[in-house]
């Protein structure tokens, strides 16, 4: 079995067809998804997509939607993560170095969040553009233990190990599947068996093949064999490492009813 370790299930992008993205997904192997929060007013959202077996949720506030944060949303933060102990990690936050005008405010939410998770030893699903370097260091200072997801990581070889030293995984999507990504792809050929999750970041991130179309997560099958191709390894090998890998950060349970549903036996497999 696949899991989609980053996915943003409860966009409008899925209001039309969600069932049948869902069904799609699973005929493609991926039988997991991790859905994470964006903002304050879409985590009710969030929160019951994660009431299905198959999916499992984080809460967080991210950086791209700097202009939908508001005073008071770390506290809202913090209270939802009390209320709400199925949150498998803080997140999404990050930085987006690609707006600079919000650069200060994005980092005081990060760090705001990165405490929040640290007091509830839970991992964090970070999104990271243009600035690896500072949030590695940012990182070493906060020291958060429960470790996390780099996810959507497009880094060098160089910048995936500074994040696996601080206990986190890489998360690989459409990203390297594009003819250009020379130096993410020789990150994806030197990283450990231990230390990645395959992810689409639906509905963004489309496969190479694929641009303009919106993204879906029966796509992970495809990020799968690609990163297996540039692993040397069998895709078989790949999944299981990567499934072992999300369920070993999130604290995913090893079976779901799902996996019996659809005749995949997961939970025995690996
Ligand atoms: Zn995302």
């Amino acid at each position: 079995m696949l899991i989609d370790a980053h996915c943003h299930l409860d966009f409008p992008d899925f209001d039309a067809d969600r069932e049948a993205v869902l069904a799609r997904a699973r005929a493609a192997g991926v039988g997991h998804f991790v859905v994470p929060g964006t903002t304050r007013r879409r985590w009710p959202e969030v929160l019951a997509l994660g009431e299905r077996d198959e999916v499992s949720v984080c809460l967080g506030l991210h950086p791209y939607f700097m202009g939908d944060h508001r005073e008071g949303d770390v506290e809202a933060l913090a209270a939802a993560l009390d209320r709400h102990p199925e949150a498998v990690a803080v997140g999404e936050c990050g930085i987006d170095a690609r707006f600079d005008d919000t650069l200060d405010a994005q980092w005081s939410l990060f760090d705001a969040q990165v405490r929040l998770a640290k007091a509830r030893g839970l991992p964090l699903v970070i999104h990271c553009v243009r600035a690896n370097d500072r949030l590695a260091k940012r990182l070493r200072q906060l020291a958060p233990e429960a470790g996390g997801l780099i996810h959507a990581f497009a880094g060098s070889p160089q910048q995936a190990k500074a994040f696996l030293d601080l206990g986190f995984v890489v998360g690989l999507g459409g990203a390297l599947t594009h003819e250009r990504a020379k130096r993410l792809q020789r990150a994806v050929t030197a990283l450990p068996d231990d230390g990645y999750v395959l992810e689409t970041d639906s509905p963004d991130m489309p496969l190479a093949g694929h641009q303009g179309e919106r993204n879906e997560p029966a796509r992970v099958s495809e990020v799968c064999r690609k990163v297996a191709e540039l692993r040397g390894q069998p895709p078989e090998r790949v999944a299981a490492d990567s499934t072992a890998n999300a369920r070993r950060l999130f604290g995913l349970p090893q079976g779901d009813k799902r996996e019996d549903d659809s005749g995949v036996n997961g939970s025995t497999a690996d």
